[in-house]
């Protein structure tokens, strides 16, 4: 059947951030089944997932109480909108259950499709907010080179992937960015600490170029994911927190990805002892067993929004009932298994420490990571930082190693990436590690010559 799934991928399908001919030279790996923190693919191969799909599923492959959620909701109300003063159990039981874990004063959750729609959704938000504080100038949102915010116009011009901008001319206006807290690739002769310091002034530096009087809000990823877990110096957060202080900007935590345990704490915000006035979610929210996305609006822009009278927005999958059955359940699965307890007390400290090991392999530049989110830079030269040349390609060579040993690690650049669902054990951790130092080496033999 491989083969004939391959041609229908070749025939009829266009695959998301695919080159459709470099796609269809070898066909796509076709996975049938998963387990836990494995995949099956259509050649019976069995694959430890290292990045929980897309960094999204949480608690694992299989678990048949999502099933019987959606099953029963199925049965029950298998859609019903939350347009035109209407809503049902499930959406108002997840609203409460996401408000009982977000940080203090966040309570109004506004549900999408996904976590492009909901930075879509913030932004209208924001600027509809400013316009009803008398101040419609107020427009422009600051986010972050690098930074990825979803696949829609919006989400992709929040994003600051030049690739991204190349197609679509993009960003669209009133959208600017700010240099990426990326130490390894990007802090030269400066101390991490003291590039902390200058990545966070960017902000200001911005802020004062547009005006403070147009600057509607800085939108950041807590630990940006796909820019290659880019976890910022120490100083940072700090010092951002300083300039937010010091003018009126909202702050917008792209929570995505860190959201739902992925740092050890509920938001990667909490980590990092940041207050947002509002947060995007998806991912980790249904374990990405049905899709969800959505905004936590804080109680002071919730204030201003519901004396504003309509808010002409919305999704007809907007709180889908079926998703919320979903996103319910798997929040009690992470609460009843205290799994993002598990994770910060146990797992994620020995994840991070054995990954740490494989910083003495010669490909190895720095290995760096937070609860369950990992980056392995591959470099020429530790010392310096040296880079591979990009025509080498050293991170696809990699990633084709891992794909043929078992293992997924996602490449961005020379950056090898994991994110393994949060519930996996010790034994697979070591399994991960070591499948990855195979691939290390397999990599080095073809590059390191
Ligand atoms: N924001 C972040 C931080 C993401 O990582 C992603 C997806 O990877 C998105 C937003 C977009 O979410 P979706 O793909 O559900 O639209």
């Amino acid at each position: 059947k491989t083969r004939e799934w391959q041609a229908m991928s070749r025939d009829h399908h266009l695959a998301p951030f695919s080159d459709y001919q470099q796609l269809h030279e070898k066909g796509p790996r076709i996975v049938t089944k998963a387990d836990g923190v494995y995949l099956w693919d259509s050649e019976g191969n069995k694959i430890l997932d290292g990045m929980a799909g897309l960094w999204c599923v949480a608690v694992g492959y299989g678990r048949e109480e999502l099933v019987e959620a959606a099953s029963k909701q199925m049965r029950e109300l298998p859609f019903y909108n939350t347009f035109f003063q209407t809503a049902h159990p499930p959406v108002l039981e997840l609203a409460k259950a996401i408000a009982d874990v977000a940080p203090a004063g966040m309570n109004h959750v506004f549900f999408t499709g996904s976590g492009s729609e909901g930075n879509d959704t913030m932004l209208r938000m924001v600027r509809h907010y400013w316009a009803l504080k008398g101040k419609p100038n107020k427009k422009v949102i600051i986010s972050r080179h690098n930074g990825y915010h979803g696949s829609t116009v919006a989400g992709a011009s929040l994003g600051g992937m030049k690739y991204m901008h190349e197609q679509g001319d993009l960003p669209i206006p009133g959208i600017v960015h700010i240099p990426q807290p990326y130490w390894f690739g990007e802090g030269g002769d400066m101390t991490p600490e003291a590039f902390g310091v200058w990545a966070a002034d960017q902000l200001e530096k911005k802020i004062l170029e547009v005006g403070e009087e147009n600057v509607a809000a800085f939108l950041a990823e807590p630990i940006q994911g796909a820019g290659g877990v880019i976890i910022p110096p120490d100083s940072y957060w700090p010092r951002i927190r300083e300039i937010l202080a010091k003018y009126d900007i909202l702050f917008v935590a792209d929570e995505v990805i860190c959201g739902f345990g992925r740092t050890g704490e509920w938001f990667g915000s909490d980590y990092f002892g940041n207050k947002p006035d509002l947060m995007t979610i998806a991912k980790g929210l249904t374990s990405g067993y049905v899709p969800m996305g959505g905004l936590i609006v804080s109680d002071k822009v919730f204030k201003v929004i519901n004396e504003g009278g309509d808010f002409n927005h919305g999704f007809t999958y907007s709180g889908h009932p079926v998703a919320a059955a979903v996103g319910l359940e798997n929040l009690r699965i992470l609460k009843d298994e205290k799994v993002i307890e598990q994770v910060k007390a146990e797992t994620a400290p020995y994840l991070q420490k054995r990954l740490r090991e494989l910083a003495d392999h010669p490909l190895v530049g720095e290995v760096r990571g937070v609860g369950m989110l990992g980056a392995i830079e591959l470099a020429k030269n530790k010392q310096t930082r040296e880079r591979f040349p990009s025509e080498l390609g050293v991170g696809m060579i990699c990633r084709g190693h891992c794909f043929d040993n078992g293992l997924i690690m996602r490449a961005v650049g020379d950056t090898m990436i994991i994110a393994p669902p949060l519930v996996i054990s010790k034994t697979e951790i070591d399994e991960l590690v070591e499948k990855a130092r195979k691939c290390l080496d397999l990599t080095a033999r073809a590059v390191l010559v």
